[in-house]
């Protein structure tokens, strides 16, 4: 009797438990075009329901298996995008192209390389991925509780040498494109020339409030490759790298213009040897309703201000 009732009890819980997983999906599928998608995640920071996958991820949908863009934070996270994956088509993933350094553009490799999936970047990510492969599992394995072994780093057997590459990948014409240093040196975007879309990865965010990293980037160097990527392709249409499906507009004015204005605005600050507290003090009060009405900007303007200065001062 007692046995009975702790299995049906147990089964309770288990079923409370999908419930409540199916009710809350970490990814959001968003249609973009025919066969295009883009998977959109959470706009708050990491944690071990979103396994990671606190970003957008993107798919083009081919008749011979699924381009994906970006593989997730690991295993977890790659599980989580294929389940999103699979309410929308029964393609296989055939290849995965890393935009990429950051642990939700690559950590998933593995996971879906075991399923038979290509893993596509361009060399200059490759790079960035390898270099930072054990700070980022190390950093994950301490927010999820859990050990960093359980990550599996497998980047591109095979990079793509310089900064642009054609592919034709299930007979769509696909570009892989690097414009210069984004969120991280390598980041790349990924443009499909006949539907003018441009997958923009980290380089691009809207929604929320992109953050400043001390990571071998400068945010001088992220506002020149933004206006550089505008300026070459001139998308119709950005699935960007956190936030939802965007016009050029849009990335302009909650990435680009946000970049440019921690140029202009914490450059002579730094170069005048201003007191750096004070001068974020001021920023800080001084930041645009436009930015500072963007998610996250409570918990990452001040640090951006403070990052922007230290990089100037260099
Ligand atoms: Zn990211």
């Amino acid at each position: 009797m007692f046995k009975l009732f702790v299995k049906a009890a147990s089964l309770g819980v288990i079923a409370l438990w999908s419930f409540a997983t199916q009710a809350a999906p970490v990814l959001e599928p968003v249609k973009v075009a025919e066969g295009l998608y883009a998977l959109v995640g959470p706009l708050g920071q990491r944690d071990a329901a979103n396994a990671g996958d606190n970003a957008t991820f993107g798919a083009v949908v081919t008749p011979e298996g699924v381009i994906l863009i970006d593989s997730g934070a690991g295993d977890a996270g790659a599980k989580r995008i294929d389940e999103a994956l699979r309410t929308v088509t029964n393609q296989p993933v055939r290849w995965v192209i890393n935009t990429g350094s950051q642990d939700h553009r690559w950590l998933g490799n593995a996971w879906f390389a075991a399923r038979g999936a290509r893993i596509i970047a361009l060399q200059s990510t490759v790079k960035v991925e390898q270099a930072q492969a054990a700070q980022e599992m190390q950093s994950l394995a301490m927010q999820f509780g859990q050990g960093a072994e359980t990550f599996r780093p497998l980047s591109s057997p095979a990079p793509l040498p310089g900064d642009q590459a054609s592919l034709r990948l299930g007979g769509v014409e696909v570009e892989l494109r690097h414009f210069g240093t984004g969120h991280f040196p390598g980041d790349a975007v990924v443009w499909l020339p006949a539907q003018r879309i441009a997958f923009a990865g980290d380089l691009v965010f809207v929604d929320r409030m992109l953050g400043v990293l001390d990571n071998g980037s400068r945010v001088d160097q992220w506002a020149r490759s933004f206006q550089t990527f505008a300026a070459t392709l001139k998308p119709d249409l950005i699935v960007p790298g956190h936030g939802r499906p965007c016009t050029l507009a849009q990335a302009q004015a909650q990435t680009g213009d946000y970049l440019d204005w921690l140029v202009r605005e914490v450059k002579p600050a730094a170069e005048n040897m201003d007191d750096l507290e004070t001068t974020v003090n001021r920023l800080d009060a001084a930041t645009p309703e436009a930015f500072r009405k963007l998610a996250n900007a409570d918990q990452l303007n001040r640090k951006n201000i403070n990052r922007a200065f230290l990089e100037f001062q260099l």
